[in-house]
């Protein structure tokens, strides 16, 4: 129920108010019941859409509702859940963080998930030959510039934790690898520190990224492509070859099934397997 969306979209309104001036408590408070009357009135849209016709102006649906299930009993819990991941960072000494960002460092960048900006998410990855023509977008939730050579990024998370990585993840790394690309430095010559916040429990999980963090990213984007490759027709990057559904294997999590987009048409295409 776009529970990290809704956190994303408060955060981000919350921070970019404060990267200009103090948001005194009131304001908080307005700020979170925008934010819930944006997802009580998402939600009745969503409940209330014909899903028989396509309107390219609806945007926002529940995949709950697409499938006629009656979800009305947890909007409240869901919404329960945003307030609290955005209290427990108020609380938290990332708040205290930000705020000293704010006011000592050179630049702070705040995303703003509301108005994606394509160009910009893009990096940059025309020095590296043999990654030349791929298209990747990274955009970060908060960047700091301490100074030309030193960086911070910082993406919040809501999702289920990786509880197996202490280390630098391939998000941070493709982050930290754009940043490299704009500054058109070597590694050697910057500071990057970068780091995943799982809100609410406040794990985090990142550090300094180093040049063998920045050579396997590159290494894992070419393998990857390479891969991709393998099932274009006469490396036309529009034919693309049909692969047997073998190639795809189920999960056995009964827990990502239940929230998967897909889990209705995966269920019929079981018949035709
Ligand atoms: S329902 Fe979704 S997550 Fe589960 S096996 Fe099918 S496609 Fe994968």
């Amino acid at each position: 129920m776009r529970v990290g969306e809704k956190t994303h979209h408060l955060l981000s309104d919350y921070l970019t108010e404060r990267k200009s001036w103090l948001v005194d408590v009131s304001r908080i408070e307005e700020l979170k019941r925008v934010i819930v009357n944006e997802m009580k009135m998402d939600f009745d849209i969503s409940k209330t859409r014909d899903y028989t016709t396509y309107n390219k102006d609806h945007t926002f649906w529940l995949s709950e509702h697409y499938y006629g299930e009656q979800v009305d009993d947890r909007l409240d819990e869901v919404i329960a859940k945003v307030l609290h991941n955005f209290d427990v960072f108020l609380a938290s000494e990332w708040h205290e963080k930000v705020q000293h960002y704010f006011t000592f460092a050179k630049t702070v960048f705040v995303e703003q998930p509301r108005q994606k900006n394509f160009h910009g998410m893009r990096v940059d990855l025309r020095s590296i030959p043999v990654l030349r023509d791929l298209n990747i977008m990274a955009a970060p939730d908060f960047g700091v510039v301490f100074s030309d050579d030193k960086y911070l990024i910082i993406d919040w998370k809501t999702g289920q934790e990786k509880l197996e990585s202490d280390d630098i993840t391939d998000q941070l790394k493709v982050y930290a690898l754009k940043t490299l690309m704009k500054t058109k430095r070597p590694l050697e010559e910057l500071t990057i520190e970068t780091y995943e916040v799982y809100l609410p429990s406040l794990r985090h999980v990142g550090g300094y990224i180093t040049q063998s963090h920045i050579d396997a990213i590159i290494q894992k984007l070419e393998d990857d492509m390479n891969y991709q490759k393998q099932f274009l027709v006469d490396q036309d990057i529009v034919r693309n070859e049909p692969l047997p559904h073998t190639n795809f294997p189920r999960t056995l999590s009964e827990k990502k099934c239940a929230t998967c987009t897909f889990r209705k048409v995966c269920e019929d295409l079981k018949k035709f397997e």
